[in-house]
């Protein structure tokens, strides 16, 4: 498992991620390795300064160009729905952002490819690894509603803004028995969506209603 390297960074109190942790079990996240790596990543770092106080409300948080940092609850809830039948290797991730949630998966995986269209998130994100010592992530400026071909095949597959409906590219570079992560829907009603690919064929099911920033084609910056 991929270590975090938190030599210089200040660290609020354990007691205040400890609350966290035990507000997403109140919740329902029962995946201990999920919720021990939540415990020790440092979410103060993927905001900037003025919000940095706010990192472990269960809330989700600006990070400006009008995107947000997912509420911890859903990248709890999302994280768990992809390991949910066993571990995974190769992980995409559509929608950098932040990075948090990137960091968060490279600490349960083997290898993260992470997709982000705004350039200067994604710069912020990258920074944020290197910080952390994560070294098995690989980003890329792309639309990730392609997905990301060449790193393909995943056997899991994990997106953080919503389409209206699944990009036919993701389901097409997920492995067989791989596991897609997905908030499908406009920007009233959306709905979580995991889907598992069994050979041709493909099991699906709908989570819980959630509300994500859209998915929107083309780069930026
Ligand atoms: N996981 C991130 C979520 C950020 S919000 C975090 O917790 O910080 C969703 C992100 O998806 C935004 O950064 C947005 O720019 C990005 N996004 C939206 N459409 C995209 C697309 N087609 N390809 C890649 N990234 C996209």
């Amino acid at each position: 498992m991929t270590q975090l390297n938190l030599g210089g960074i200040g660290m609020t109190s354990q007691r205040t991620r400890d609350r966290l942790i035990s507000r997403l079990r109140e919740q329902g996240v029962t995946d201990q390795a999920v919720l021990d790596v939540m415990a020790r990543t440092p979410r103060h770092i993927f905001l900037d300064e003025a919000l940095a106080h706010r990192a472990y409300e269960d809330s989700a948080l600006p990070i400006g160009y009008q995107q947000t940092l997912s509420q911890p609850y859903i990248v709890a809830r999302m994280t768990e729905l992809l390991l949910s039948t066993g571990p995974r290797k190769r992980v995409l991730e559509v929608g950098t952002g932040s990075g948090y949630q990137t960091a968060v998966l490279a600490q349960l995986v083997d290898r993260v490819y992470s997709v982000e269209r705004i350039l200067p998130l994604q710069s912020k994100a990258r920074e944020r690894m290197r910080m952390l010592g994560l070294s098995n992530v690989h980003l890329k400026h792309a639309d990730g509603g392609m997905g990301w071909e060449e790193r393909g095949p995943y056997d899991g597959i994990l997106v953080t803004a919503a389409p209206e409906t699944i990009p036919q590219a993701l389901i097409d570079q997920l492995a067989d028995g791989g596991m897609l992560v997905i908030p499908v829907g406009n920007s009233r009603h959306q709905q979580l969506r995991l889907l598992k690919k069994q050979g041709e064929s493909l099991e699906e099911l709908s989570i819980e209603a959630v509300m994500f920033v859209p998915l929107v084609s083309g780069r930026v910056g």
